[in-house]
């Protein structure tokens, strides 16, 4: 079979292409040719194939095989086999017309193949052998690529049979072409822009969340960093590029790396899921299951060191699609719950699901191969990285803003408090000072007839001092004691006695009439008076005035009329040589003991008294 030359050749719109990140290669010949035009040649629809299930037949064996017309043509949906223990062999057909003898490459665009063993018989019945794949160091490789390759030589008009046999553990997808060397370095620079995007976005995410979590300390920026780290290991895994730039020497990592990402980029997963959406408290059941899913997650990254690869990975890749499911229930039930960053969440997981959904359809021959779908786990988890990222800082806006209002209501509820207690304490303070006032008046005034008492005198005693001595004044002090006191109580009883002192002092005030004088009860019916006087004249007047006051109106105690008659001793102190208060009440009583001794009603000046 003859097909025509593949004339494709990588035009700018390849470059759109390539943001999908890595590059395969459509196109169609069964035994194909080269012509002048020629820069690449896909063989992948017209290759036949055969399966070897032991994996014990040798090339020649197959070449006969290939003669006799047993090998088939590919299934509709291209070289993609799944997991298989046996080896594929693969063929295809070459014939240079190009007139020219440059040498090709010969490239595997699947980088999972643990051998790769390349049979190429020329006309002459010469067969050529060459080895790759993931079991040989990287350094085995034709050109440092991160996928298999080799160079073949095809003479001008020769026509050469290639044969593949290849073997892995993981699942087994044989896509190959053959490129001029112009069109392998446009392609894998191409190829490297896509890819140079992907991990730019990628490693930019990384590197801010990790700062993130650095100065927040919120362990869903960590998580969602080892997420990213599991998502971009797995992804250089499966790009070759782990093997190419991480562990070239080890081809026991190569393939034992691809487990270990997949269950880090779950375990990652799960446990940012669970702290983003707070599963322990909207769904406790949930919680508990997703626990579940880490621990067998941890188990076999840990196993994957131990367990064969092909083992590892197929209870990785199976433990997969439950994990996968079951974190989307989870965004379903926080979204149920009103969590409304769970909406991104649940939008950006989603975005990657769909782009898997679609790569696997596209595997399985279900649906067209364009650029939307080829790449769609690529875009998918782009749009994913980024939709989570906004949904990290959609969870700080609306913590943010909770944070707030709390804050406002608590701040109005404390200002509404203090007012309130401000309150009671301004009316408890105002009750305290009126009692305050109530008690100093009582402390100052005899209960019984409203008079200043004893220790308003000694209190008063050096501020009238003062004032008397501003108006150069005296202080005239008066004892006035009612005579023969005990008469009334004895005869009228106390009651009227209690009358007689309060008429008494009230007659005192009334008849002084001066604001500025005190009047004080002193003991039992005895009063005090400090009265401002030019001397000793005007304090004798004062006293007679009073004296003369009783004798001449009578007062009424308990609705009987009697005639009271009072003895005054009067002292007068000078400011400028002032004596102590003791001394002059002593002078003063002294003088009122002597009018006693006058017979009563009278008054006496200390002056008078030897
Ligand atoms: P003198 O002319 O010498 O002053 O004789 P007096 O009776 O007025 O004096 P005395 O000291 O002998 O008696 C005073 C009396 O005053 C004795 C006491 O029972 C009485 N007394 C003292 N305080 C009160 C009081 O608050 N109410 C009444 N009703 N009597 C009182
Ligand atoms: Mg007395
Ligand atoms: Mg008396």
């Amino acid at each position: 079979m003859h097909q025509g030359p593949d004339r494709s050749r990588y035009r700018p719109r390849d470059a759109l292409l390539l943001l999908a990140l890595w590059f395969a290669t459509p196109a169609w010949s069964s035994q194909a040719s080269i012509d002048q035009t020629t820069t690449k040649l896909d063989l992948r629809s017209d290759s036949t194939w055969l399966l070897d299930e032991q994996a014990d037949q040798s090339a020649e064996a197959m070449f006969e095989r290939v003669d006799a017309g047993s090998f088939q043509p590919l299934p509709a949906h291209g070289p993609t086999f799944g997991f298989h223990d046996g080896a594929f062999w693969l063929h295809n057909s070459v014939l240079n017309r190009s007139g020219s003898d440059q040498r090709w490459l010969l490239v595997l665009s699947y980088a999972l193949i643990d051998s790769v063993d390349l049979y190429l018989r020329y006309p002459d019945g010469r067969i050529e052998h060459f080895v790759s794949g993931d079991t040989l160091t990287f350094a085995a490789r034709s050109v440092s690529y991160r996928h298999p390759n080799f160079w073949i030589d095809i003479a001008n008009g020769e026509d050469v049979d290639i044969l593949l046999r290849a073997q892995s553990r993981s699942s087994i997808q044989l896509p190959l072409a053959i490129y001029s060397p112009g069109a392998f370095a446009e392609m894998a620079h191409n190829a490297q822009l896509g890819l140079g995007i992907y991990y730019g976005i990628l490693l930019g995410l990384l590197l801010y969340n990790l700062i993130l979590w650095l100065a927040l300390r919120d362990a869903n920026h960590l998580w969602y960093v080892l997420h990213l780290a599991g998502v971009g290991l797995l992804g250089a895994c499966i790009f070759g590029l782990a093997f190419e730039w991480f562990w070239p020497e080890s081809p026991w990592l190569a393939n034992q790396s691809v487990p270990i990402a997949i269950a880090l980029a779950q375990l990652a997963m799960h446990q940012f899921a669970r702290r983003f959406l707070d599963l322990r408290t909207i769904w406790p059941l949930g919680d508990r299951i997703a626990k579940g899913f880490l621990l067998l997650y941890a188990a076999l990254a840990i196993i994957s060191l131990a367990l064969p690869y092909s083992t590892a990975v197929l209870i990785g890749t199976a433990l997969v699609f439950p994990g996968v499911l079951f974190i989307l229930i989870e965004g379903f039930y926080a979204t149920r719950h009103g969590y409304r960053a769970a909406r991104l969440f649940l939008l950006s997981w989603s975005v990657l699901l769909l782009g898997s959904a679609v790569y696997a359809m596209v595997s399985l021959g279900v649906l067209p191969k364009t650029l939307l779908t080829e790449y769609g786990i690529q875009i998918g988890s782009t749009l994913e990285m980024f939709g989570l990222s906004f949904a990290l800082a959609y969870r700080y806006v609306s913590l943010r803003s909770e944070n707030e209002r709390i804050i406002h209501s608590a701040n109005e509820q404390l200002e509404r408090r203090v007012a309130e207690r401000t309150g009671e304490l301004q009316s408890a303070l105002e009750q305290l000072a009126d009692a305050n006032a109530r008690l100093r008046q009582l402390n100052r005034h005899d209960p019984l007839t409203g008079a200043y008492n004893r220790s308003h005198v000694s209190e008063s005693y050096e501020r009238m001092l003062r004032h008397v001595q501003h108006d150069r004044l005296h202080l005239g002090v008066l004892i006035l004691d009612v005579d023969h006191f005990k008469a009334i109580n004895d005869s009228h009883g106390h009651l009227a006695g209690d009358d007689c002192l309060r008429e008494t002092a009230k007659r005192i005030q009334s008849t002084l009439n001066d604001e500025r004088s005190v009047v004080a009860r002193f003991s039992g019916e005895e009063f005090v008076i400090l009265s401002p006087c030019a001397g000793w004249d005007e304090a004798r007047n004062v006293a007679e005035q009073l004296r003369q006051q009783f004798a001449a109106n009578p007062i009424t105690c308990q609705g009987t009329s009697m005639t009271i008659s009072v003895s005054i001793g009067v002292h007068l102190i000078d400011p400028l040589a002032p004596e102590p208060l003791h001394r002059v009440l002593t002078l003063a009583d002294r003088a009122l003991s002597a009018a006693k001794a006058a017979g009563r009603n009278a008054v006496v000046c200390s002056n008078a008294v030897t």
